[in-house]
């Protein structure tokens, strides 16, 4: 846009490749843009109309225990998660958050007594996901309070652990580490889906978060939903969303349902021969991934997690008449984030990188050294393009 607006007649190549060269790469947030290019060549299959009379009541199902649920929206998660293979969801409850963030801070007010003596500590094994303390702390709640990284907790009495697997920022699969009696345990599985980690087996958990943001691309909808064994829990999680919101946009759960339902559908049906979701997206961080690795190793300045390959057991290629799917089930993780370690004598990494004009996480705010950044893998083409591209050229042009 900038190349283009500053004159009026077509740009010269020269004013492109300054543009190119200047421009700021943002890798900062984790937006999933890099699936927009999915939902664009999906069409209009997955386009629907709301009519000006719809969603004018606060209900939704006034006889399930989350009445603000859209019936058609657990239907299709539901499916999902059969399809998958990710999670069990007999005899759970399904609550919807505006978005998982939201649905985090309800397990905290749901889990937390209301007659503590002293707030209850929460912790998670760092590095953690950065808005773990911020949201934890932001208002200073007499029930729940942020106690930092998982393995150095040594205080006695009740704690809320979070399980983040595959974790962010690093990709890696995650059990508790805590394991004392008192423990309360929540996943944040938001990235257990099969185009980042070998799905194993259905995750069983007693409360399970996950997020359409990081599943199929659609952060702006803002839903997610908690899969939830006990029933109280799920009530006080569903009176917090009550409290704190009335209930969930109607209009975003009925176009999730929508786009799940599309994703579905795409594995069910067997006249379908087009690239579904999950090869798309598992295609796509493999063709990232590759060349990220081959200039983290030429640079020598950095280093990545290495993942060894695991059976996934899903397998679309069940629902599909020929073997059109490249998911494998052996398959190499491709983490949502790069987790990347500068080498001496680099020591901020963030700075360095923000030098070159790469934006990036610094490990401190995931409870670590500032060695590490964080950096999405989950943008636009031409931002990961130019991204490696530059990191590529950072390794020969350092002088150490
Ligand atoms: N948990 C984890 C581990 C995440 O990475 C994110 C998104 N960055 C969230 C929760 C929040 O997702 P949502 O968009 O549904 O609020």
């Amino acid at each position: 846009h900038k190349a283009t607006s500053s004159s009026s007649s077509s740009p010269s190549t020269a004013t492109l490749v300054n543009y190119t060269e200047d421009r700021v790469i943002n890798l900062d947030h984790g937006d999933p843009t890099m699936y927009t290019r999915y939902w664009q060549q999906a069409g209009d299959k997955s386009t629907i109309v709301i009519p000006g009379w719809q969603s004018v009541s606060y209900f939704s199902d006034i006889g399930n225990l989350c009445w603000f649920l859209e019936p058609e929206f657990a239907k299709q998660v539901l499916r999902l998660h059969q399809i998958v293979g990710n999670a069990v969801t007999r005899d759970r409850h399904i609550v919807v958050g505006t978005g998982s963030t939201q649905l985090f801070q309800a397990v905290l007010y749901a889990l937390c007594p209301q007659d503590a003596i002293e707030p209850i500590s929460v912790v998670s094994a760092a590095p953690y996901y950065s808005s773990y303390p911020a949201i934890t702390d932001c208002v200073k709640s007499n029930l729940y309070k942020w106690a930092g990284d998982a393995r150095s907790f040594s205080k006695g009495g009740p704690y809320i652990e979070l399980v983040t697997s595959p974790n962010n920022p690093d990709g890696y699969s995650r059990q508790a580490v805590v394991n004392r009696t008192g423990g309360l345990l929540v996943h944040d599985l938001a990235y257990y889906w099969p185009q980042y980690t070998p799905i194993t087996s259905p995750a069983d958990h007693d409360i399970m978060l996950f997020t359409i943001s990081k599943s199929i691309g659609h952060a702006g909808m803002r839903i997610g939903w908690a899969v939830v064994k006990d029933p109280e829990i799920a009530k006080k999680m569903v009176k917090y969303i009550e409290l704190s919101t009335i209930g969930v946009s109607k209009d975003s759960q009925v176009r999730a349902a929508k786009v799940l339902e599309v994703v579905s559908d795409s594995y069910e049906c067997t006249k379908s021969v087009e690239e579904t979701l999950f090869d798309f997206s598992y295609r796509k961080m493999n063709e990232r991934w590759t060349p990220l690795r081959e200039a983290v190793e030429q640079s020598g300045l950095f280093s990545l997690p290495e993942f060894s390959p695991d059976f996934c057991k899903f397998s679309g290629r069940l629902f599909k008449p020929q073997p059109v799917m490249h998911l494998h089930t052996c398959m190499v993780r491709c983490a949502a984030f790069a987790w990347l370690k500068c080498e001496e004598p680099i020591e901020d990494c963030e700075a360095f990188l923000r030098e070159h004009k790469i934006l990036t996480r610094s490990g401190r705010h995931f409870g670590v050294s500032p060695e590490y950044v964080r950096i999405s893998m989950l943008d636009r083409d031409e931002n990961i393009d130019l991204f490696i591209e530059r990191l590529s050229k950072i390794g020969l042009e350092q002088p150490i």
